[in-house]
């Protein structure tokens, strides 16, 4: 090994900025793309084959030692692999491989590198094993789609949970987060729909097209692009992917009508008659009739949703008319909320098709993978840039509490605020009960809210006040200042489907159709039978926060495993590496902390009595000791001493599970 060049700079002692960035560099000019930090591992995006992924490398990565192989991707699988089985250090027996990075950073494929190799590993059935590894083809086909920054951007994030009975795997699970769905009726320049759209129009046969009520790939506005060749073989793929998951077949067919419908109906447009009434243009009455048919819907409801909206006052229907914006947004938002249900549908499937089938009293052990955008900062942030950060901002709060350096920092200086405990989720002020509180107001108007931002957190550290016409408000996150634009959020929050869109779908005779509206979201996110009625309205950053917090619970109780992905370049060449930008990365990325932390963490080598002080000072721990009282301190320090390197590491999980085992041990004893 180049000297200069170590595999893990965790066990550098000097660690600058400049020095790391050009250990960085020099590997990567090497086609050395994996480097650690202690546990982390950092990936630069190679952006070309490279054949460290060939079959037998990932047979030489199968039960390794950490030292003995150069850093890689299946070294990670292989570790949460064999900690999930029990074979490394004590831990818990479930794991989770957090990924994350800017877009384009390779942490999709990261995914399905370590999937690939965890499957190699536990010597899967071959047919549960093609199943799993389909769910990725079929999830990005749906999922994914090209923007400016990464040609096959994830425009979702996805938590992958394999399930394991012992050594073998039994099925998986996957939680989507936060999709898209603007995407469906709006790209920005240089951007594209889904892939799914594209494959479809230039793959399918001219039978299909038929049955479908498909025309020319450039009639529709939704998703006009010159077809090319790799599509047609896409399609192909996607559909494949679905019979081997086990899609049936007139599921299949159904889900391509909806599509179909969903191009038919972005091509209609709205013009008002002389008498000022609203009516379809006379181009789009022939997309009308399409759309209906493709819906299953009769033409006239479905005219009648969107040129119209009924409420029910006391008892009583009233009818408002929409002027042509209003048509024109009820028309988005159909398309938008029915691709939306399309996708949920699609994982929802999956997990059935894909769970374990096991008796239930068999325990299962689980390895997720979470694949989710990057920290987000444009030059507008909307809201779902303030969900995606929060969900950042939820998982930097992860990875200082369970990164081994996190003691030492607490005792230092707590630079990482839980930042989105107390902005957020304070009840009932944080920006999470405010934005539901306006929402359920339907006068209330976006500068309402951030005028009750401004009141509320004008002088909290980590919110600023702009003053400006326009609603606008700053956040100071963990990577940084971001200003969101608050224009729309109360509508993207209440993101409700109108009674009479609802109903029209309901009695579509198309049933995937009519089941997928028929269903209801619940605060978890998740579709539920229509009967939980209550639950209709529900915000999306409350929902988005809420199983934000169930993914949270699951990994705090998971061995944790960090990738960082980084991305070398903005032009997606290969060779190439722009310092600034990958600097910004690691900063964005926390890892600049975590090695200032490791290197304070080396030059603090605390006498025993001030480490114990220090450790007794933190209010969670002195909570925790005072449950056991009975216990004398100085025991359980010396029992802590004993398993805490802190020269290295100090691990606050091990240390809270040998105070519960005293506890256990303690109770035993007095009965
Ligand atoms: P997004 O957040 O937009 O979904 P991402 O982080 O998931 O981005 P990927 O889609 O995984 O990014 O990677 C972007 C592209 O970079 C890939 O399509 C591929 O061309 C290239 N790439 C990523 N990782 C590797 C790798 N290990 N080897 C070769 N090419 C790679
Ligand atoms: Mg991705």
């Amino acid at each position: 090994m180049d000297l200069k060049l170590p595999e893990d700079l965790a066990n550098l002692s000097e660690l600058d900025e400049k020095s790391l960035l050009e250990v960085l560099t020099g590997r990567f000019t090497q086609n050395l793309i994996y480097t650690y930090i202690g546990d982390i591992l950092v990936a630069i995006n190679p952006f070309k084959y490279l054949s460290i992924y060939e079959k037998e490398v990932s047979e030489r990565y199968k039960c390794h030692e950490k030292k003995s192989l150069p850093p890689h991707i299946f070294a990670v699988a292989d570790r949460a692999y064999q900690s999930m089985l029990g074979r490394l250090a004590t831990g818990p027996k479930n794991q989770c491989i957090v990924i994350s990075g800017e877009s384009g950073a390779g942490k999709t494929e990261s995914t399905k590198l370590l999937l690939r190799h965890i499957m190699e590993l536990c010597k899967a059935n071959s047919q549960l094993e093609q199943q799993i590894l389909q769910v990725n083809p079929l999830l990005e086909a749906f999922g994914n789609a090209q923007t400016v920054m990464n040609d096959n951007s994830s425009r979702f994030g996805k938590y992958i949970q394999l399930r394991f009975q012992n050594s073998s795997v039994k099925g998986a699970k996957i939680n989507e987060y936060l999709l898209e769905k603007s995407r469906v009726v709006h790209q920005d320049e240089g951007e594209q729909n889904f892939h799914i759209f594209y494959f479809m129009l230039a793959g399918i046969s001219t039978e299909d097209k038929e049955i479908y009520g498909l025309l020319d790939p450039t009639r529709y506005r939704f998703g006009q692009e010159h077809m090319v060749q790799a599509w047609r073989v896409k399609y192909a793929e996607v559909c494949n992917a679905m019979d081997m998951v086990g899609f049936e077949e007139q599921e299949k067919v159904d889900m391509m009508t909806i599509l179909a419908g969903i191009l038919s109906l972005g091509n209609i447009t709205f013009e008002t008659t002389d008498s000022d009434a609203l009516k379809v243009s006379e181009a789009s009455r022939g997309w009308l009739k399409a759309t209906a048919g493709q819906f299953g819907v009769q033409e006239e409801d479905l005219l009648k949703s969107l040129t119209c909206t009924t409420s029910v006052t006391r008892g009583e229907a009233i009818q408002r008319l929409h002027n042509q914006q209003q048509a024109e947004d009820a028309r988005d938002s159909i398309a938008k909320v029915a691709y939306g249900r399309v996708f949920g549908w699609i994982v929802s499937k999956i997990n059935e098709l894909l769970a374990p089938k096991v008796d239930c009293d068999v325990e299962l052990n689980e390895i997720g993978i979470l694949d989710i955008f990057g920290f987000e900062n444009f030059a507008v942030n909307r809201f779902e840039q303030l969900c995606i950060n929060l969900a950042n901002e939820q998982l930097q709060y992860f990875f200082n509490h369970v990164s081994p350096s996190y003691m030492e920092n607490s005792f230092t200086h707590a630079r990482f605020a839980p930042l989105f405990q107390d902005l957020f989720l304070t009840k009932p002020i944080g920006i999470l009960s405010l934005l539901d509180e306006q929402s359920a107001f339907p006068q209330a108007t976006d500068r309402d809210f951030v005028d009750k931002l401004n009141s509320k957190f004008k002088t909290a550290p980590n919110f600023e006040v702009v003053r400006n016409h326009t609603p606008l408000f700053t956040i100071v996150h963990y990577a940084g200042k971001v200003q969101y634009n608050a224009s729309g959020f109360l509508e993207k929050n209440r993101d409700t489907i109108p009674a009479n869109i609802r109903e029209l779908f309901i009695n579509s005779v198309t049933p995937l159709l009519s089941v997928l509206f028929a269903a209801t979201i619940s605060r978890t996110g998740t579709l539920m039978p229509r009967k939980a009625k209550v639950l209709l309205n529900v915000c999306v950053l409350f929902s988005v926060q809420h199983s934000l917090a169930v993914l949270m619970e699951k990994m705090f109780a998971a061995g944790p495993h960090f990738v960082r992905c980084i991305k070398p370049n903005r032009s997606k060449q290969p060779d190439q590496l722009d310092s600034k930008l990958v600097m910004d990365q690691l900063r964005y990325n926390g890892l600049m902390e975590t090695i200032r932390i490791r290197r304070d963490g080396f030059s603090w080598r605390p006498a025993f009595k001030e480490f114990a002080e220090r450790l007794v000072c933190r209010r969670e721990n002195r909570d925790f000791l005072s449950s056991l009282h009975q216990i004398p301190l100085c025991l359980i320090l010396d029992s802590v001493c004993c398993c805490v390197d802190y020269r290295a590491r100090i691990c606050r999980r091990r240390f809270l599970s040998l105070l519960a085992e005293i506890r256990r041990q303690r109770q035993a004893q007095r009965e």
